[in-house]
């Protein structure tokens, strides 16, 4: 495994991102710093998954620079585990918890290649932290919504990597899910991963030690108490004079865009 990042994980200059015509993220200027926590905040349809996409080497960026570990984002795709928001495997296919999980090791075992004892053991050891470990037999379309992103971040966990991008890993969790998850976050970074998550709630975001607030572009970044000002939010999620200060209603964790 490559030696720990150090730096920035990602510096975008006049970054313009989006799909064939569509443009999600208007041209702005964002910095990820490598080894630290990252929250990107900001309402439905605001660019969030957008932005993991182009970190994550999925899609180029339309217009402007966008480095990742100091190179081009697909140069870094083999240092990324990333766990996306839905997941979706073919119908009809039933697959096992363990057989899911698993499948995190196949870019290091190789598809058709031969599981080692330390592959096996590098996936009984996720599934143990994520406590999925007795549901392991179960198929995925058995469990719960929790128990389900618990598997997801367990396959995300078994991959190589030292930058983990999860999209949105606690929304509408039940709690015992969502506290393992966090704990998984927070152990990430403190063994010197960087770690990059979305989300739609404020106190998770001041959790982090940098942020990431976007609004079809990036508004902010850098630490939270710099980024989520009543300002920054205000502008944010288009919040007009009403609203009475201290009562900022983010948008519901349970709605899809
Ligand atoms: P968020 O994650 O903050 O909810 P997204 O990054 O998913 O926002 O979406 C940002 C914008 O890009 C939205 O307007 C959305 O409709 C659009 N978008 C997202 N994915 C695609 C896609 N595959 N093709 C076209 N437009 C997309
Ligand atoms: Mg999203």
């Amino acid at each position: 495994m490559s030696t720990a990042m150090t730096g920035d994980l990602a510096v975008g200059r006049q970054i313009q991102l989006g799909y064939e015509r569509v443009v999600a993220v208007a041209p702005c200027d964002v910095t990820i710093p490598a080894g630290k926590l990252t929250a990107i905040i900001g309402p439905n349809g605001s660019g969030k998954s957008t932005l993991l996409h182009a970190i994550g080497g999925l899609i180029t960026p339309q217009a402007g620079q966008l480095t990742v570990a100091g190179g081009p984002a697909s140069a870094a795709r083999h240092r990324i585990s990333y766990v996306m928001q839905s997941v979706s495997f073919p119908e009809g296919v039933p697959l096992s918890v363990r057989e899911v999980v698993r499948m995190g090791r196949y870019p290091s075992a190789g598809w058709f290649g031969r599981f080692r004892a330390t592959d096996k053991r590098r996936v009984d050891e996720v599934m143990e932290r994520l406590n999925v470990t007795a549901l392991a037999k179960r198929h995925l379309e058995e469990l719960s919504g929790g128990q389900r992103q618990r598997v997801y971040v367990a396959q995300g966990l078994a991959q190589d990597h030292d930058v983990l991008l999860l999209d949105e890993p606690l929304t509408g969790l039940d709690i015992v899910s969502a506290r393992i998850i966090d704990d998984i976050i927070h152990d990430e970074t403190d063994a010197g991963r960087t770690v990059v998550h979305t989300t739609h709630d404020l106190d998770e975001a001041r959790a982090a030690d940098h942020v990431v607030l976007m609004s079809g572009r990036v508004v902010a970044y850098g630490p939270p108490e710099r980024v989520l000002t009543e300002a920054n939010l205000r502008e944010a999620y288009n919040l007009g004079e009403l609203h009475e200060p201290g009562n900022i209603f983010l948008d519901s964790p349970h709605e899809e865009c």
